[in-house]
């Protein structure tokens, strides 16, 4: 039996189309695009025209796109990149509490290497204190890094906002992306570095990009060749590229539509539950939310228990995020919005997209309350 798919802000299943633009470059056009016979010339202009097609659903230029493995590729370079290449300017750099582990974990490292690191608060809804970051700004700051859309909990940051602080400031200003980039609108004036992965878009896993904006200064983390304006050197996965600039390109076709169609399920799915089960936070906020993403706190429900069940009927479901899953701790991102420790355990993400149709919803809210009844049930007796 096929599972049902509630976990596409872990991962995407891969378009067939993208597929199928990949398969030449896995088969017989393996050359390196650095040579300089005629099929090498072909790999090297599908990245080139790979990299047409991510730039376009950023309204970026194409040379302002540099490719990498992926997301968290992307994150390191930006950050760490900018800080090495930037520290003459300044040691104090800024990020949130509920950052993905790729941009907090990179700051965590940058603290041992003399950086002053300030991680902002978030409110109930998961949105950053504006004015905590306005006066934690001094002559030291150089950098800010916020996501634009939480993984966990879809809440979307004021980014406009966040880049008019910067640039009143001088400071640059990078965002992590990825689950935003391909499913709502990322422009450029967004950021001056901005992050994002294939993925997470129905592309294929292995590509990444890093959009670097003009006048801003990275180093890269790797030295070797000249690929990638040598900032991310190494034999390019052209496969991989080339499958993502397909996704993109195909996101700058029908992203609109399916808004709509996504948002309806999912606006669906939490009405219904809420409906038919008690003790249910939704959580986020109940606005500036990704429309693809439900994130909810079960009272009396362990959620790891939750998924497992979910799985034993046929559904994929996350409990936090799934960078945390095979580790038993709650998600700092809830613990962040200031839930309790106990209200966290409880927490069940459910992330829709394209491939789910409305029998999905049906089919989850005709087993779920049942599931919740028993693992209630259990728990009281245990
Ligand atoms: C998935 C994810 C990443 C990491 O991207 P990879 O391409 O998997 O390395 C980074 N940030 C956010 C918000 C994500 O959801």
């Amino acid at each position: 039996m096929d599972k049902i798919y509630f976990d596409y802000n872990s991962s995407t299943p891969l378009d067939k189309r993208v597929f199928k633009k990949m398969l030449p470059y896995l088969g017989a056009n393996f050359a390196n695009p650095s040579a300089i016979y005629s099929i090498a010339q072909k790999a090297k202009n599908a990245i080139e025209d790979a990299r047409i097609s991510v730039a376009n659903l950023l309204g970026a230029k194409p040379k302002e796109i540099i490719f990498t493995s992926g997301g968290t590729e992307a994150n390191n370079l930006a950050i760490k990149g900018f800080c090495f290449a930037n520290r003459a300017k300044g040691n104090h750099i800024i990020t949130s509490k509920i950052e993905h582990s790729s941009v907090l974990n990179v700051f965590n490292f940058l603290e041992t290497k003399n950086f002053k690191v300030t991680y902002l608060d978030v409110d109930e809804y998961g949105i950053i204190n504006m004015e905590q970051l306005e006066s934690c700004m001094d002559k030291e700051t150089i950098l800010l890094s916020i996501m634009h859309v939480n993984n966990e909990i879809g809440t979307i940051q004021p980014i406009e906002k966040l880049k008019a602080i910067c640039n009143k400031r001088k400071v640059c200003f990078h965002t992590d992306a990825v689950q935003s980039f391909g499913k709502v609108e990322v422009d450029v004036a967004f950021a001056d570095l901005i992050t994002v992965s294939s993925h997470k878009i129905y592309g294929p896993k292995g590509a990444g990009a890093l959009y670097v904006g003009s006048g801003i200064s990275i180093e890269p983390l790797l030295h070797g060749g000249h690929q990638e304006e040598e900032l991310r050197p190494g034999t390019e996965a052209v496969a991989s590229i080339v499958g993502f600039g397909e996704a993109c390109r195909l996101r700058l076709q029908e992203m609109k539509a399916e808004q709509i169609k996504v948002k309806k399920m999912r606006d669906a799915l939490e009405a219904g539950i809420l409906k038919t089960v008690k003790g249910i936070k939704v959580n986020g906020h109940p606005q500036n939310r990704l429309y693809n993403t439900l994130n909810i706190c079960i009272e009396g429900v362990e959620a790891q228990n939750l998924v497992i069940n979910l799985d034993m009927r046929g559904f994929c479901a996350s409990s936090g995020s799934a960078c945390q899953a095979r580790v038993p701790e709650v998600s700092y991102v809830l613990i962040a919005t200031g839930m309790s420790q106990k209200d966290c355990a409880g927490a069940l993400r459910l992330s829709l997209g394209k491939f789910n149709k409305e029998s999905d919803i049906h089919a989850l809210l005709k087993v779920l309350p049942e599931i919740i009844k028993n693992l209630r049930a259990s728990a009281s007796h245990g």
